[in-house]
């Protein structure tokens, strides 16, 4: 069969590469995760349980069942970001979806798409199937892997369609602060960007609280917010995601949605809808284990001598490993049996680093950073 260009310029996911590595060991203690390690809170499941056995198993309305976009609207109250259940919020099979439908939405054959990096690997991607190019704005260790103003003239931005941006940050952990959120809305601003803000880990912020872009002046009217239950619930699995815009955006993405998708799954909107419901508790005590073992983590990495700037968010440090990261990754595995994953899959920034996931049990990250010590020295 011929595979269509557009595929095959696209290479294979370079994290997948390692877990293959990976795979092949037995008794490997993996920090190279993007998951929490716990499971969707046991209300949630008893409310997919429960659906099933009242027989809800038909497609949705496409854009989510209106009671779940509701709460949805409730729920993102607390950034301060207002949003209409029946015109503004589209339910979606994971955030990977939402972020899929606004490329496809939004991106013509040869536009130019902004991405800060190093980031979550998907975008690039998602860019490139969109027909898209992107157009790479590095960030550093120097401004804590915070997006400056400069940063986005310098590497071409202003050319852009679009910009994408992800705080708290896969795989850095990095937050962004007010006065460094208010450049690139002001950049966006000063150039016609849209903007795509991928916050999924908005409820994984340690020190203060998480600001969305949207909330800034002159923004909700060019922003698309994406979230989701993958790592505030630990619901991962069952792929339940949703994007914030303006009606005329909703619109453009439920347009690919209602052909593609037809509707998130039934079942995790079930879940969802009792997750936001009655699982307050269970995020903030996942949210208190993340954190004890990020300063855990952290501590370790710096009694090492490793480099590694303080991550605030997300369940992932990114230390300095000095020299090549993917032979570090190899040989750490090979002789330690920990995985971790190399920091240049995500884009040139993140090489010399290694992306390093805390969300394994306590005891299993004190093994591991015993083994990383003992590989270290
Ligand atoms: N965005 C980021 C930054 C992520 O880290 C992930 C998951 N690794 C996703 C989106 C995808 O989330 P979902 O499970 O909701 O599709």
């Amino acid at each position: 069969m011929k595979i269509a260009d557009r595929v095959q310029q696209v290479p294979p996911s370079g994290i997948r590469r390692f877990f293959e590595l990976a795979e092949e060991k037995e008794e490997v203690i993996s920090l190279g995760v993007g998951e929490p390690d716990f499971s969707a809170p046991w209300a949630a499941r008893t409310a997919a349980i429960d659906s099933l056995e009242r027989g809800k198993t038909s497609y949705t309305a496409n854009k989510g069942m209106r009671n779940l976009r509701v709460s949805i609207a409730d729920y993102v109250q607390q950034w301060g970001l207002d949003y209409d259940p029946d015109e503004e919020i589209l339910v979606t099979a994971g955030a990977s979806e939402a972020v899929d439908l606004a490329m496809r939405a939004f991106v013509d054959p040869g536009d130019t798409v902004a991405v800060q990096e190093p980031t979550y690997i998907s975008y690039v991607p998602g860019i490139q199937f969109a027909g898209g190019e992107p157009i790479r704005v590095p960030t550093t260790p120097e401004t804590e892997f915070q997006l400056t103003y400069d940063a986005l003239r310098d590497a071409g931005a202003a050319e852009a369609e679009a910009l994408v941006i992800c705080y708290p940050n896969n795989p850095t952990g990095a937050t962004i602060d007010d006065a460094h959120l208010r450049e690139v809305a002001e950049f966006a601003r000063d150039h016609d960007l849209t903007v795509l803000s991928d916050e999924i880990y908005a409820a994984l912020t340690y020190d203060g609280d998480h600001t969305s872009i949207a909330t800034l002046p002159g923004m909700r009217e060019r922003t698309v917010v994406f979230n989701g239950f993958s790592k505030a619930y630990a619901m991962t699995g069952l792929r339940l995601g949703f994007a914030l815009a303006p009606p005329e955006a909703t619109q453009a993405m439920n347009r690919i949605h209602q052909y593609t998708m037809l509707s998130a799954p039934t079942t995790a909107q079930y879940a969802a809808l009792e997750a936001l419901r009655s699982c307050d508790d269970d995020v903030v005590e996942m949210r208190t284990q993340f954190d004890r073992r990020r300063r855990y983590v952290l501590s370790r990495f710096r009694e090492m001598g490793m480099d590694c700037f303080e991550a605030k968010g997300a369940f992932y440090v990114f230390p300095e490993c000095g020299g090549d990261d993917e032979q570090f990754a190899e040989d750490l595995l090979e002789s330690q049996d920990v995985a971790v994953v190399p920091g240049s899959v995500f884009g040139d920034g993140g090489a010399g680093h290694l992306r390093v996931s805390y969300a394994s049990g306590m005891a299993e990250l004190k093994e591991a950073m015993n083994r990383i010590e003992a590989f270290v020295e």
